[in-house]
């Protein structure tokens, strides 16, 4: 009997009504003969009220005691689905992370997946039961509950499909399915029916929160068949369109001749760039900006360094805009003090938009239409960054938005 695993987001159990629509929809899979094994989020909001109380009771909280708090969302969200389909007569269980158990590394509030035992979620469902497990969580070696960083209940899915050798892994959520964009910044934004993993793995990495970039990983890792859809349909329509809807993650390059050169673009708001200037141009120079940032365990995005005059340069960078702070604070203590650097610059309120598609290996020019697009709207351009297949520049924020839209034109990338 084939395996599927659903995997449920936020708006899609937001409510008791939505909980209920989910289960009708995942008894309607269960009773066409599939075993399935549930993985929802939160409900919407949850994690961030939660979060939010920690941060009214201290500034600097405690990373592991947040993941206890942040892990109780997708317990209440288990425990009313399990509820919601015993009310409809099927056999259902519910478990937390711990329980199967997830083991995770120890780094809290962004663990990674080591290993899921299947053991008990296989008994379950040779039992015939529906088996839900909590996203977003797991526990490290010493029994310490664990989160997986935001967005990360599509991990936990992704990651439970391939440990039970699923045939499958449908990722509902509140669009019907991988856009050339956020279809909430541009309107026309057409749906992807098929997006190769490569570019899948770029728009998440790029900002496109649809997916987190982890689940992507584990779909590559897994060749995973995986597929994002809308939970927001009516729960009783026929199977077969349901199972056919959404985007496909696919693992071969789409052979299409007629395929466009980009397929889609990606956004992040959330980002920060730091500058040192009037630093001395010499071996080691980058190591001794960047490795205390890396010591601090700050993740670093883009990064240019000038050419040099009379011996001095200026070096920038860019991290998440959550670790500005403590970045710059770092920057601008001991390492300019060190480097005897001349100044130290941030700013904090930087936005970087990618294009992406896999067809730019084979096609010249995209990165000057690119910035020729860019010009045209009087938007100035920071740093510029690029891969095989995407073209990432950083940008004042304030002028986000227009560069997607633009961008969006430009490209011939809106509905037919
Ligand atoms: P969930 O709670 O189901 O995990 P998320 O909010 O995490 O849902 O992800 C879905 C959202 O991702 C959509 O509502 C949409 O605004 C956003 N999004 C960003 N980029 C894209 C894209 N290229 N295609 C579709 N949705 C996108
Ligand atoms: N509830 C978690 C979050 O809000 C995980 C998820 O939704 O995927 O980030
Ligand atoms: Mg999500």
């Amino acid at each position: 009997m084939a395996l599927i695993v659903h995997k449920y987001g936020g708006t899609s159990m937001g409510s008791t009504e939505r909980i209920k629509n989910v289960a009708r929809r995942v008894a309607k899979w269960h009773d066409a003969g599939y075993q399935i094994v549930v993985v929802p989020s939160a409900m919407s909001g949850e994690t961030n009220r939660l979060l939010g109380l920690a941060k009214e009771i201290t500034t600097e909280p405690d990373p592991r005691e947040l993941d206890m708090l942040a892990s109780t969302g997708e317990q209440v969200s288990v425990a009313l689905l399990a509820l919601a389909l015993q009310s409809l007569g099927k056999q259902a269980v519910s478990y937390a992370g711990w329980q199967v158990p997830i083991v995770t590394d120890n780094a809290y509030n962004k663990a990674r997946i080591q290993s899921i035992d299947d053991a008990r979620v296989k008994k379950d469902l040779d039992a015939g039961r529906v088996v839900i497990i909590t996203g977003f969580q797991g526990r490290d070696a010493d029994g310490h509950i664990t989160t997986l960083g935001r967005g990360g209940s599509d991990t936990s899915a992704v990651a439970v499909a391939a440990a039970l050798k699923a045939s499958e892994c449908l990722i509902y959520t509140d669009v019907d399915g991988v856009y050339t964009t956020d279809p909430r910044v541009v309107s026309d934004a057409r749906r992807l029916r098929t997006v190769t993993f490569e570019e899948m793995l770029e728009m998440a990495s790029l900002g496109s929160k649809v997916l987190q970039i982890r689940s992507v990983e584990f779909a590559g890792n897994y060749r995973m068949p995986t597929r994002v859809l809308s939970s927001l349909t009516d729960p009783l329509m026929p199977l077969e369109e349901e199972a056919n809807s959404g985007t496909l993650i696919s693992f071969e390059e789409d052979t299409n001749m007629e395929q466009a050169t980009i397929t889609g673009i990606a956004f992040n708001r959330d980002e920060a760039k730091i500058t040192v200037m009037g630093v001395p141009d010499k071996p080691g120079i980058a190591y001794q900006i960047l490795g205390p940032v890396a010591e601090a365990n700050i993740e670093v995005d883009m990064i240019i360094q000038n050419q040099s005059v009379e011996g001095k340069t200026d070096f920038t960078f860019t991290v998440p805009r959550g670790e500005y702070d403590k970045a710059l604070k770092l920057i601008d203590g001991d390492v300019k003090a060190h480097l005897k650097a001349a100044h130290v610059m941030g700013d904090a309120k930087v936005s970087k938009v990618s294009v992406v598609g896999v067809g730019m290996r084979s096609h010249v020019g995209i990165a000057s239409q690119m910035f020729r697009t860019l010009s045209e709207e009087g938007i100035n351009i920071q740093m510029i960054s690029t891969s095989e297949i995407k073209i990432s520049v950083l940008i004042d924020e304030k002028y986000m938005e227009l560069a997607v839209r633009a961008l969006h034109k430009a490209f011939g990338l809106e509905k037919a």
